[in-house]
């Protein structure tokens, strides 16, 4: 495979550092490009500095228009930030590895529509283990049916700005496709006072936010004479950055269409 070029954008973020690093690690791929938010006090430094890893050569840039050219963009921003990546990656046919949660129905229409001819991997999580959890619980779910109660736990550190976590709610997904159910007519995402009996077949969410925790997910099968956890806990960011790293591999010997992890690590039917 030749080598991978990859605009690393929100590069001074909590992931965007991590991705510089995952992506100077990975053999074959190199670091085009670095953006950062207009007014960003990192514009000017250099990508492989503020990662912690060498001198790149790449400063950090507010205009991704003024990025050496590349293939692949590789996006945990924000909502109305990933947008506009998008709108740069489809005018230059390129490909786009979106990490970005917290998207409404509104602007998560707008992506599919900016992007409808490009390559894309789009994940709630790209850690490898957290993906064979969801194919787990989709198989759980199928096997035990509703029977067994079905609760979706997760905890995050204080700056998470969006919850369920996107990856909670791909459980809740996996888990009522195991069911050959729709998530959002079984879903309940708070308890709050006199709420009554649970309900025979709801899928009941909670979250915990706290410190500097990574991430914790739990799918819990709960019957009256036993219980089925499946657990994942991420303890360092970087499983993303690699994740979503060998996501842009995977990606660059796809054609146009949206993918997930489930296809970039052969976890399908
Ligand atoms: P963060 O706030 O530390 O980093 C986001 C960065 O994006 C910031 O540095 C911000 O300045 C920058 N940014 C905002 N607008 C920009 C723009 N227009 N151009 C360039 N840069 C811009 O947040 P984080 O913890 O790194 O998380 C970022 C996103 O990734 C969140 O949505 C989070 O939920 C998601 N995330 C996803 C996964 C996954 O595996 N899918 C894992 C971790 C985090």
């Amino acid at each position: 495979m030749s080598e991978l070029r990859v605009i690393v954008v929100g590069a001074s973020g909590r992931m965007g550092r991590m991705l510089v690093r995952a992506v100077t690690e990975a053999r074959g791929t190199v670091l085009a490009g670095a953006t950062e938010r207009a007014g960003s006090p990192f514009l000017g430094r250099d990508a492989g500095e503020m990662a912690g890893v060498e001198t790149l050569g790449v400063a950090l840039v507010d205009d991704i228009h003024s990025c050496a050219d590349a293939d692949v963009v590789i996006d945990f921003t924000a909502p109305a930030a990933t947008l506009h990546h998008a709108a740069f990656v489809a005018e230059r046919g390129m490909g786009m590895v979106i990490g970005t949660t917290g998207f409404d129905a509104e602007k998560s229409q707008q992506l599919t529509d900016i992007l409808v001819n490009a390559p894309v991997v789009m994940a709630a999580n790209y850690s490898v283990g957290v993906n064979l959890a969801l194919s787990l619980i989709e198989r759980a779910a199928a096997v035990l049916g509703e029977d067994y109660d079905a609760e979706i736990f997760e905890a995050h550190h204080k700056h998470k700005v969006d919850a369920p976590s996107g990856t909670a709610l791909a459980m809740g997904r996996s888990l009522a496709a195991g069911r050959g159910v729709n998530l959002d007519d079984v879903a309940v995402y708070s308890r709050e006072g006199i709420t009554g009996a649970r309900k025979a077949g709801t899928i009941g969410f909670s979250v915990v936010r706290g410190g500097n925790i990574v991430g914790e997910h739990q799918a819990m099968f709960i019957a009256d004479e036993e219980r089925i956890e499946i657990n994942h806990n991420a303890s360092d960011r970087m499983v993303f950055a690699r994740g979503a790293v060998r996501a842009a591999r995977w990606l660059s010997d796809q054609s146009g269409g949206w993918y997930d992890m489930q296809d970039v690590l052969n976890l399908r039917d």
